[in-house]
Formats: structure tokens, C-alpha cells, sequence
């Protein structure tokens, strides 16, 4: 029997005359289809949504899509750039974005990732832009910045009603209009918030930019510097500053009503960790026109309608890059073989692979939880309206934080390859961490918690009634609630990430149990309630249903 050359390479897998022969590498991921997620949809429909399904697989295959996954990383590769002149030496203070910046904000606007929201009375709307979030959220992060302030601009600017008639309709508009105008004569506003300052973020009531009255009454100037304001191409912002009688909320327009530029000096853009596509900036005021928004010294009142927005989209964002990676890691995973077998086959990589989609599940259903009671209260739902109230900052607080902890071992699993630009994961791990620093960071969220808990006692009881719909279902579950009962009655500063850690557990146990098969219920109260887990992910104990975890959450098509 004769041999061939390619018997020979079988035997031989390296080839003597061959030196770049790719093999097990996978193929790309896109297109794929971020919907394609049991948790997103079934959470989708329970929280009053389900009429929105086929456009939400419509933006998934969109999001999923090659050219949108292109548009994604050519604008973080093409960071934005600031000119602060023109060539006669005119200021401008303009931020050019790359093509594929602009495209990604018009598909988000125009699919209702900003405002719409507010101009759609059906029951479930808010839920429907949350549920676009999580898919959506597989593109680009950066560019969900300005989408999300002028989302959550909407119910601050309402405190001022002869403003919110004009620009409400212009920023629940689903078109996208780059460039500075006036705004009243746009089709569409972009809404950006400047409240840190340089000496603090999140005290801002040390804020020193000063607001003065003019003879006109609800206008003023202001004066001072901001340490951090993103998107400095949105037409209006929301800005703190000290008026006579106290920290007040103003509306700040980039271009005046009659076509002259406001003053808001860009001194320089930032560098940043991760979320490159996006600009942060540092402006100044000086003599720059800014109109009331709600009353004078009630400015954290007014703004916190808007962080409170914020920061159920830092949420949101979390959970999205959560599954992204997940997505990612697992495609690699079954695409990849080492010691003669497809990592996605090899027990230990099942059990990082189960751990990782418990979390990833976990943050999905209690985001769209907390966007179910959003929409809930925005339509007069009291109970729903004081569960938000906690929930938010407790969601904030831990699944945001879950967040660079997760991205770092979904990106092992691509080994050294995820390490490497080229497959997107470090764009994702640096994106992480900044989800739970802005729109109040850790600390910040755990204090709010406490307060939410000892000024409002409708809090306490809108959890503890969640909470009690799982009463008896499981013993590890209902040792959690007790137990948290008794943390409550000690909860001091400290003590308030601990209470806080345990009371998103609990939450997000109680929601699986409620709606989730039982493996993956079971799987979750085993170890984050139960104690029966280890220090990273990958250390489900040995009865945890693994096969049926991974099946669920990523499963193998045809
Ligand atoms: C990329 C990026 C974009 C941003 N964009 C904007 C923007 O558009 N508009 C805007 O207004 N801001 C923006 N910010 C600012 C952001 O909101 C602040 O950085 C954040 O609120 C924290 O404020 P700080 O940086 O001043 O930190 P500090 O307030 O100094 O806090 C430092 C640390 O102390 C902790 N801490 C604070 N108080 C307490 C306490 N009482 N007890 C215990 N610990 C405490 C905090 O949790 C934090 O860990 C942006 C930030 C970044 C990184």
C-alpha cells in the first residue's frame, strides 16, 4: 500500500512544508443572534412585554449581525477626538466621532434605545427598551451613554413643565441628528448631565459652580468647572450648580435659541480604562445660560428622577456584557478542542461554563425584574414604585459588580486569544469595572440602600413581600430571607455591602426559584445562598445539574 502526503500529515500533524496550516481555531461568531437567550425572553414576556418579542429578535439578529459587530469595534478603535478651534481661532469645542459612533447611535435611536419610551403609553414599554438593552448591549457600550441620559432626562426635565413641553417631544424623538443647532429646531435632542466636579462626585452638594439669576425670571448663568461630563456633543445637559438658595438643577443647551453657541468650554477629553468609543469630558461655564429645573435648591431631588434611570441602564449593561461573554467563551468552547477533546466537553470547563451562565441568568432576570417595577411605577404602581425604590441600588450595587470578576474569567476561557484585542474580550473586561463606579459607585449604592431602607419603610416591605412569594419553596432560600431579617436589624455603614451582597443573593434566588427550571434554581440556592461553592467561577459542587445549565443557556443549534 502506497502512502499519500495526506496520510502523512494525518500522522504527522505538524507538516514539514506547511508552517501556517490554521486548525482548531473557531469560526467567527457573527452572525448570531443575541435574542436567542431563554432567560431574556421569558423574563420579556412576564414582565408585560411579550408583544414586543418579534421586534426584540428582529434587533438581535441586527445587533448580532457582522456589520454591526464591525460598526462596534471600528468606533472604539477610532476614538473620538476634541477641537476645541477652528482654524481662524474661534472656539468650537466639537468632538469628532468615527462614521461607525454615528451609526451605531442612529440604529439606537432609531429602535427606541433612548427616550421613546416616555412617548409610549403601552404597558410595558420601559420593559421593552431594558429587553433592547440586553441585546443590544452585545454591540458597543461607549455609545449607551448618551442613549441613557436622554432617556433618563425625561422625568428630571418633567419637574419643569414649559421646558419639558418643548424638549420632550425632540428627545423622545427616534431620530438621530448629529451636530450643534438650535435644539428647538432639531428632529431629535441628545441629553447629557453634569454634576461631578473635581473635588467630589459623590457628594455633590460640595458642587462650586455657581448659578446666578438674571432679570429674567428661571434663567441664570453659571460658572465653574465639571470634572466629568460624557458626550459633550449631546444639544442639552442637566447641570448642578449653587444657586441663592442652594444646589439646583439646570438645563443647559449647547446652541441658544437664537443660533449662538452657549458657552461650554471642552478643556480636554479623558483617558480612559475601556469605554473608548465615548467622550468624557471636562467643561467649562463661564456667563453660560442655563434655565431652572425644578425648584431653586432641590437640585439632587430634581436630578436623582434621572440617576435613578441610570442606573437601572448600568444594570442592564452588566447583565449584556455578562451574556456577551458567556456567548463568547462558549462559541470558543465548542469550537476549540485540547487533549483530544472539545473544551465544551471537558468537565471542568462544563462547570466555569454552568457557573458563569448562573450569573449571567441571574443578572438577567432581576434586571428585567427591576425594569418590569420601572414600568410599573412609572404608571402609579406604589408597591412597585417603593420595590424600585431598593431594588435598583441593590441591583446596581452587586450585578455591576459582578460584572469585571465575570468578563475576566469568560475571557480565560478563550485562553491566551481572549487576551488579545482581535476577539473583543478586553474591550469588554475594561468596560466592566466603570459600571460600577459612575451613577454612584459601590459604596455610594450600599449607603443608598440604607437610607432607602431607613427613610422610607415601604422599601423594607416591598422586598420582604417579593421575598415571600418563594416562602417554603426552598430551605436554603427561606434561611436567607431569616437571615436577612436579622442583618437588617443590625445594619450599620460597614455592614451595608454585606446586607447588601446578601440581599441581592436572596433576590435574585427568589426570582430563579420563582421562574427559572429547577437545575438552574437549585444550582444558584446550592451556592450563592447555601454556601457550597468555592472562591471563583468553576466550583458548582458535584450534583449541580451541569449539562442542563450550559444547555439552557447556550444551546447547540442543528
Ligand atoms: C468614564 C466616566 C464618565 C463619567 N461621566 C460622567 C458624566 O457624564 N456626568 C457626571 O456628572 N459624572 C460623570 N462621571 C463621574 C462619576 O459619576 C463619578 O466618578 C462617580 O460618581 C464617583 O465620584 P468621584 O469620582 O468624585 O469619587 P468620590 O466621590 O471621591 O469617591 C471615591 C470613592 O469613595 C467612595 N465613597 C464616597 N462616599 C463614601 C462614603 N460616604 N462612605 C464610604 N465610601 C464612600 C466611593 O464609592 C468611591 O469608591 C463619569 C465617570 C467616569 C469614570
Amino acid at each position: 500500500m502506497t502512502t499519500t502526503r495526506a496520510d502523512e500529515r494525518q500522522q504527522h500533524p505538524v507538516a514539514p512544508d506547511s508552517t501556517h496550516d490554521v486548525t482548531n481555531q473557531p469560526p467567527p461568531l457573527t452572525p448570531y443572534d443575541p435574542s436567542d437567550d431563554s432567560a431574556l425572553l421569558e423574563g420579556l414576556r412576564r414582565e408585560g412585554a411579550g408583544w414586543a418579542e418579534e421586534d426584540l429578535r428582529r434587533l438581535g439578529r441586527l445587533a448580532g449581525s457582522a456589520q454591526v459587530q464591525e460598526w462596534s469595534d471600528q468606533a472604539n478603535r477610532h476614538e473620538p477626538e476634541l477641537r476645541t478651534h477652528d482654524r481662524y481661532g474661534h472656539r468650537i469645542d466639537e468632538v469628532e466621532f468615527h462614521p461607525s459612533w454615528h451609526h451605531l447611535m442612529r440604529t439606537a435611536v432609531a429602535e427606541g434605545l433612548a427616550a421613546a419610551p416616555w412617548a409610549d403609553d403601552r404597558p410595558g414599554a420601559h420593559v421593552v427598551r431594558t429587553a433592547g438593552g440586553l441585546v443590544w448591549g452585545h454591540t458597543d457600550a461607549g455609545h449607551g451613554c448618551p442613549t441613557s441620559m436622554t432617556y433618563a432626562a425625561v422625568p428630571a426635565l418633567r419637574r419643569q413643565p414649559e421646558l419639558a413641553k418643548v424638549y420632550e417631544p425632540l428627545l423622545t424623538s427616534r431620530e438621530y441628528e448629529p451636530g450643534l443647532r438650535v435644539p428647538a429646531g432639531k428632529r431629535g435632542l441628545l441629553a447629557g448631565m453634569g454634576m461631578t466636579e473635581k473635588q467630589g462626585g459623590s457628594d455633590v452638594r460640595t458642587n462650586t459652580t455657581a448659578a446666578a439669576p438674571t432679570a429674567e425670571p428661571g434663567v441664570y448663568t453659571l460658572r465653574g468647572h465639571k470634572w466629568f461630563t460624557s458626550a459633550p456633543m449631546c444639544d442639552v445637559f442637566l447641570v448642578l450648580a449653587q444657586a441663592p438658595d442652594g444646589l439646583s438643577c439646570f438645563l443647559v443647551p449647547r446652541v441658544l435659541p437664537d443660533g449662538t453657541r452657549n458657552t461650554f468650554r471642552v478643556q480636554r477629553l479623558k483617558e480612559k480604562l475601556g469605554n473608548r468609543s465615548n467622550a468624557s469630558s471636562e467643561p467649562e461655564f463661564d456667563g453660560t445660560v442655563a434655565w431652572l429645573v425644578g425648584p431653586e435648591g432641590q437640585g439632587v431631588k430634581t436630578i436623582i428622577e434621572m440617576v435613578n434611570c441610570t442606573r437601572l441602564d448600568c444594570v442592564t449593561m452588566s447583565a449584556a456584557l455578562m451574556r456577551k461573554t458567556l456567548v463568547e467563551a462558549g462559541h470558543h468552547a465548542r469550537y476549540r478542542s485540547a487533549f483530544g477533546a472539545r473544551l465544551v466537553d471537558q468537565p471542568l470547563m462544563r462547570n466555569v461554563l454552568a457557573d458563569l451562565a448562573l450569573e449571567s441568568e441571574a443578572a438577567t432576570t432581576l434586571t428585567l425584574r427591576l425594569a418590569g417595577a420601572a414600568d410599573r411605577a412609572v404608571r402609579g404602581d406604589a408597591g412597585e414604585a417603593a420595590f424600585r425604590r431598593i431594588a435598583t441600588a441593590v441591583g446596581k450595587y452587586w450585578v455591576t459588580k459582578r460584572g469585571p470578576a465575570f468578563t475576566a474569567e469568560a475571557l480565560e476561557c478563550l485562553g491566551g486569544n481572549g487576551y488579545v484585542e482581535d476577539s473583543g474580550m478586553p474591550r469588554h473586561y475594561r468596560e466592566a469595572p466603570l459600571l460600577s463606579i459612575w451613577e454612584g459607585s459601590g459604596n455610594v449604592n450600599a449607603l443608598d440602600v440604607l437610607r432607602a431602607l431607613g427613610r422610607d419603610p415601604a422599601t423594607a416591605q416591598a422586598l420582604f413581600d417579593e421575598l415571600a412569594l418563594t416562602r417554603g419553596a426552598d430551605a436554603r432560600l427561606d434561611a436567607a430571607v431569616a437571615g436577612l431579617k436579622d442583618q437588617l436589624a443590625e445594619a450599620s455603614q460597614a455592614s451595608a455591602r454585606r446586607l447588601v451582597e446578601r440581599t441581592a443573593l436572596t433576590l435574585q434566588g427568589s426570582l430563579l426559584v420563582r421562574h427559572a427550571p429547577p437545575a438552574v434554581a437549585d444550582a444558584f440556592c446550592a451556592t450563592r445562598l447555601g454556601g457550597d461553592w468555592g472562591h471563583s467561577f468553576g466550583t458548582l459542587p458535584a450534583a449541580a445539574g451541569v449539562d442542563a445549565i450550559v444547555g439552557r443557556a447556550l444551546p447547540e443549534h442543528g
